[in-house]
């Protein structure tokens, strides 16, 4: 078995092609199969090598890896389709001799009027105007400095039968195919439905999963297959990734490339779990698979065949999860620079400290990236103050909480931080929230958050005083002249 993915490097990778390749290389590991990366990038105005590179790593960030390639080679390259076109040459002269295919002079414009007149009468379909032109007619086409395309010749009546893995049987006319298609451009540059059954013919590609917006292409590739005598795969067409709409996901949903979930904080556990388990559930409606449970349970056939809508909410959800369940160890470097973005100088504080915050805080990130908002509260010396804590301690009620505390690490003998909690019920007299509430905002700056002990914990005496001080300074002592 021999499966493929085929990105066109146009852009970044977006999350629908991603999931086609993370339910490729899955198969292809359940089924022991080859596992090839194509890159179709004859589309020469919108490929790049900008974003075959970037592809290729948000590939591997997702934990992909392919046995053949363009960048680890193999026995069917080359693998990239610009380095192929003497190949798709011989087999379009093979097409023009036999009469298979043929060249069309017309040009953009008449095209475009044939089009124009279809509009009024219903659809458009190439009339195959140059299907049969003389040599004279050719000739004096040239002579006007006419460059063709090659059309391939659609035959008449033919019937294509695709037992499609997802799909079912689907069942096409080459009369309904808009006519006789063009293989080859003016240019020279052939075109992706001639091509991409010849690659998947020479590359020995049993099985096609790709996405459902293939399907219309695939009688073409059919059609042409059996006029080179070339083998066909067997297909499977994943339906789309809709937004909660049901229209196409598109940047308006969200965001909608790998990269930014990378840049974002997403874990590629997560997104490989996300992306492979949509529209499909497994034994016990379990969400959280590990990639061999995963491997064990997928199917083609259990995917869904309508459209599996992308919950971004349920993605963070499992995102946090894996946060979660990731060592700490293997957390701090991926969060190191959000705290450097968050203004924490990591350097000078001790990684057990580091890893003991990233412990407190870790509950509250679905994101790795939202640590950037959070461990500020442990780790700067003076947090930032949010509008809630401030208008609590700027208030009569807190103005003796804050002074009391501020006294209570500026006495001699030095106190123990222990005892906070205690003398501050005993010197104001409050208790419960009345209490909490203002500590919380004076230490934390927030009025949510981990427990005042564990925040106590990591901010020490000398941390806990710096606040108090700053806060007292800040919010009360200003009131009090
Ligand atoms: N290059 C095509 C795409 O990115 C691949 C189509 C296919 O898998 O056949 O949509």
């Amino acid at each position: 078995m021999r499966l493929r993915f085929a990105p066109s490097p146009t852009g970044f990778l977006h999350i629908g092609n991603a999931r086609t390749a993370i339910i490729n290389y899955l198969l292809a590991r359940k089924y022991r199969a080859d596992f090839i990366l194509r890159i179709e990038d004859t589309d020469m105005e919108r490929s790049s090598r900008q974003s075959e590179e970037s592809i290729l790593r948000d590939l591997r960030w997702l934990g992909i890896d392919w046995s053949e390639g363009p960048d680890v080679g193999g026995t069917f390259g080359p693998y990239r389709q610009s380095e192929r076109f003497d190949i798709y040459r011989r087999y379009s002269e093979q097409l023009l001799l036999e009469g298979k295919a043929y060249h069309c002079f017309c040009t953009q414009e008449e095209l475009e009027q044939m089009r124009k007149k279809a509009a009024e009468t219903g659809s458009y379909e190439y009339s195959g105007r140059c299907r049969n032109l003389s040599d004279d007619e050719k000739k004096r086409f040239l002579d006007e400095g006419r460059k063709p395309t090659i059309r391939f010749r659609v035959p008449d009546g033919e019937t294509v039968v695709i037992e499609d893995a997802i799909k079912g049987r689907v069942v096409f006319s080459s009369e309904n195919i808009g006519g006789d298609f063009i293989i080859v451009r003016s240019d020279g540059v052939p075109v992706y439905n001639y091509i991409v059954i010849i690659d998947d013919a020479l590359m020995n590609i049993t099985h096609v999963v790709r996405g459902e917006d293939h399907l219309s292409n695939t009688p073409k590739q059919i059609l042409i297959a059996r006029a080179l005598s070339l083998p066909v795969p067997k297909y499977a067409h994943l339906a789309l990734v809709m937004g909660n709409d049901r229209k196409k996901l598109s940047k308006r949903h969200g965001i909608t490339s790998v990269d930014m979930y990378r840049k974002e904080g997403y874990l590629p556990e997560a997104l490989l779990n996300y992306l492979a388990m949509l529209g499909w559930s497994a034994e016990g409606e379990k969400e959280i698979l590990a990639i061999d449970e995963i491997i064990a349970q997928i199917e083609l056939e259990k995917l869904a065949k309508s459209a599996a809508v992308f919950d971004f909410q349920k993605l963070r959800w499992m995102n946090g999860h894996y946060i979660r369940t990731k060592s700490l160890e293997e957390l701090l470097p991926l969060m190191l620079p959000f705290l450097a973005e968050a203004g924490i100088n990591t350097n000078s504080i001790e990684k057990r400290t580091l890893l003991r915050a990233i412990e407190i805080l870790r509950p509250y990130c679905e994101l790795i990236g939202d640590i950037k908002n959070l461990a500020g509260m442990l780790l700067l010396d003076v947090p930032e103050y949010d509008e809630e804590a401030q208008t609590l301690l700027r208030s009569d009620e807190a103005a003796l909480l804050v002074k009391e505390t501020f006294a209570f690490f500026n006495q001699e003998p030095q106190n123990e931080i222990t005892q906070l909690v205690n003398v501050l019920k005993v010197r104001t007299g409050l208790k419960g929230k009345n209490l909490f509430h203002p500590l919380r905002a004076l230490l934390t700056g927030r009025l949510k958050g981990p427990e005042l002990d564990q925040v106590m914990e990591i901010l020490g005496f000398e941390g806990c005083r710096k606040r108090a001080e700053y806060v007292y300074h800040r919010f009360v002592e200003p009131q009090t002249h």
